[in-house]
């Protein structure tokens, strides 16, 4: 597992545009956030891990702004972006893709995975409670703030099966969640396969303009981040068929040649990094 334990973790608020923050979290792969802040209210991305994380967030959205949470979105299912999400006020909407409400109902058994991030560390996890989103969209979705927009995409399946989107037009800036993650590390592929990924990605690539990406997990970058992980997702399928064409075995095809083993090695970097985000 990822070592996702929030102990010391600070969220360092950075403006990107007005009324546009990232929160980056200074212990990389710990989760990074973010918030906009419109004529209405406050739209967060992503609750984090715990109660801790989730109040560290409020407290950086009361830093700049005093107007009410409106809405808090869910990039995923997965516990490190939503276990936070009962320590947000009662009036916070709290909005995910279908496909991530309904696994979100798996709760136990995506704390006993969640653990095993945290050094087994049982307090982190004591008093969180299930609480799963008021509002579901199944394509896309608007929300107009006042002033300005935030948009919701599901591209497809990626890392997991509701990865989420959140775009803001104004800045350009796109929160990835797990489906684009930081500078170097490459998609993970824990849940189906690359050209499904692939698919998912360069729709991304063709409906919005993404100059900035705050990905769920490691360091801020750029749209640019996306031909690069298109290109690795294209390499790795092309790979695989030409080697299931040749008749090779996995084995044969992960150890058989210098660029299986160039990407052996990079998979096994990135495993020791960051390995279920
Ligand atoms: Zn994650």
């Amino acid at each position: 597992m990822p070592p996702l334990h929030p102990g010391e973790a600070v969220l360092e608020t950075r403006e990107l545009a007005p009324g546009v923050y990232a929160l980056v979290s200074n212990k990389p792969p710990i989760d990074n956030s973010g918030f906009v802040v419109g004529e209405k209210g406050v739209l967060v991305i992503d609750a984090h891990i715990d109660g801790a994380m989730a109040r560290q967030i409020q407290a950086r959205v009361r830093e700049v702004t005093d107007k009410p949470i409106l809405y808090l979105v869910n990039t995923n299912f997965h516990g490190d972006h939503t276990f936070g999400n009962y320590a947000f006020p009662e009036e916070t909407q709290i909005v995910a893709h279908r496909l991530t409400a309904d696994r979100m109902k798996d709760f136990e058994h995506e704390k006993i995975l969640m653990l095993a991030a945290v050094d087994n560390d049982a307090t982190i996890l004591r008093d969180t409670r299930l609480r799963l989103p008021d509002i579901t969209f199944n394509e896309t979705m608007r929300i107009d703030l006042g002033g300005l927009v935030v948009e919701l995409y599901h591209f497809g399946a990626g890392n997991t099966p509701g990865d989420t989107v959140v775009y803001v037009p104004e800045a350009r800036t796109a929160w990835t969640g797990n489906l684009v993650l930081g500078e170097a590390i490459i998609p993970f592929l824990i849940e189906g396969g690359a050209a499904d990924y692939h698919a998912t990605l360069a729709r991304f690539a063709r409906s919005v303009d993404a100059r900035t990406i705050i990905p769920g997990h490691g360091l801020p970058t750029t749209g640019a981040a996306l031909g690069r992980n298109l290109a690795y997702l294209n390499d790795l399928v092309q790979m695989a068929r030409s080697a299931r064409l040749q008749g090779h075995t996995l084995e044969q095809t992960l150890h058989g040649n210098a660029a299986p083993r160039r990407l052996c090695h990079t998979i096994g970097l990135a495993f020791g990094a960051v390995r279920r985000v």
